[in-house]
């Protein structure tokens, strides 16, 4: 199987791995006991924290561990509605729904969206239009969009809400190791997720502001400083230290470089030999992994993954299904594209260890299932 669904999730990378093992192994306290083996895990609770800390750029003391970037999310904005429950707050329109729907439940009609470029960038401009004169209590960009995997500008958008002394939330999940976390830090809030990058399901981050109190979404313990209750998940926190410190040195020694280039080299050949298909957000800046492609009208995009999947890839519509019954993709209709086009798009998205061959298969497959369909 190649697997090409990373952007979902990916598998646990050797140094994860490990970090995982030894940990059940040897830390098998728990880090709020007062003995010696609930000190050991406390220790090595830190250690992972300042891991952390370091690569985004601010305090440990301002990382709370969490079950994921879902929780994360929802627990800044259970934070804010709790603070300032009547206050409007601005998300883009192409945030995932770990960030949407919880901003819609506690914000309701306060909650407005920053409209999507074509490009697939949020409009920056239309923010700086709007921002002196409404100040809104919150913004909200994610870093990297899933779907599409284009770079959003959150470090200009951050200095705009700096100016005008507006809290800022950076959804980094897609992000974070794939590209240096380094600066994140200064968001007011940021979050990220260990299963994106190598780490394992189930673990995750929210960083918070430094000053304050956080009005904890969990309640029933006093760990992480009283902003989250219950036991940490202290293999799965070591094992995300590991795997974010593995994919920073990869970045740091030029990995990047090389799968970027694997991979416009398989747009490319998608275009010439698939006449009919286009990348979305090809002429923007976008992670090296993730390529967003609408295919020919020839086959629904389900029987593609259906068809991919019989040969061995596991590819993705880029948008989930919980339902089962899939709506149009928002982030597509965000940057103006038809239902019947975003209903074309599949999202094949690497990982770190794929290798340019598993590229040229995937395109030799593609050829496979399009001849196919256009037989029928
Ligand atoms: N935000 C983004 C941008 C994501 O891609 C995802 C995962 N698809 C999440 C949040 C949710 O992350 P988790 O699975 O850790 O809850």
């Amino acid at each position: 199987m190649i697997y090409l669904d990373h952007n979902a999730t990916s598998p646990i990378c050797p140094q994860a791995r490990k970090a995982w093992l030894e940990a059940h192994d040897h830390l098998i306290g728990n880090p709020s006991s007062p003995h010696r083996a609930g000190a050991r895990a406390d220790r090595a609770l830190s250690e992972a924290r300042s891991t952390l800390a370091t690569r985004l750029g601010c305090d440990p003391f301002d990382i709370v561990w969490t079950s994921g970037a879902t929780e994360a999310n929802n627990m800044a904005l259970h934070h804010l509605a709790a603070s300032a429950p009547e206050t409007e707050i601005w998300i883009s329109a192409i945030e995932h729904p770990a960030v949407i729907e919880p901003a819609r439940h506690y914000f309701g009609k306060n909650c407005r969206f920053l409209p999507a470029l074509a490009s697939g960038v949020v409009d920056l401009a239309w923010v700086a239009d709007r921002i002196k004169d409404r100040r809104p209590g919150l913004i909200a960009l994610l870093a990297a969009n899933n779907e599409t995997g284009v770079l959003q500008p959150w470090p200009e958008l951050l200095d705009l809400c700096r100016t005008y002394n507006i809290p800022f939330l950076c959804d980094a999940t897609q992000w974070i190791g794939k590209l240096p976390a380094s600066g994140l830090g200064r968001c007011d809030w940021v979050s990220g997720s260990a299963h994106k990058f190598g780490g394992p399901k189930g673990v995750g981050f929210l960083k918070c502001p430094g000053t304050g109190k956080i009005e904890p979404l969990l309640l029933g313990g006093g760990q992480e400083e009283g902003r989250r209750a219950g036991t940490e998940n202290v293999a799965g926190i070591l094992a995300f230290a590991a795997a974010l410190e593995a994919r920073e040195t990869a970045i740091a020694e030029g990995g990047l470089a090389v799968r970027t280039q694997w991979r416009d080299a398989f747009e490319e050949q998608l275009l010439t030999l698939l006449p009919g298909s286009s990348v979305v957000g090809r002429e923007t800046s976008r992670l090296w992994n993730t390529v967003s492609a609408r295919m020919p009208e020839a086959d629904c995009r389900h029987r593609w993954v259906v068809k991919l999947d019989k040969l061995g890839f596991a590819v993705s519509t880029g948008s989930a299904c919980a339902s089962g019954r899939e709506e149009p993709s928002h982030v597509m209709a965000a940057m103006g594209l038809t239902p019947s086009e975003s209903g074309r798009v599949l999202r094949f998205s690497s990982g770190w260890e794929t290798t340019e061959s598993d590229w040229t298969h995937l395109l030799k497959a593609l050829q496979t299932v399009h001849s196919q369909s256009t037989r029928l």
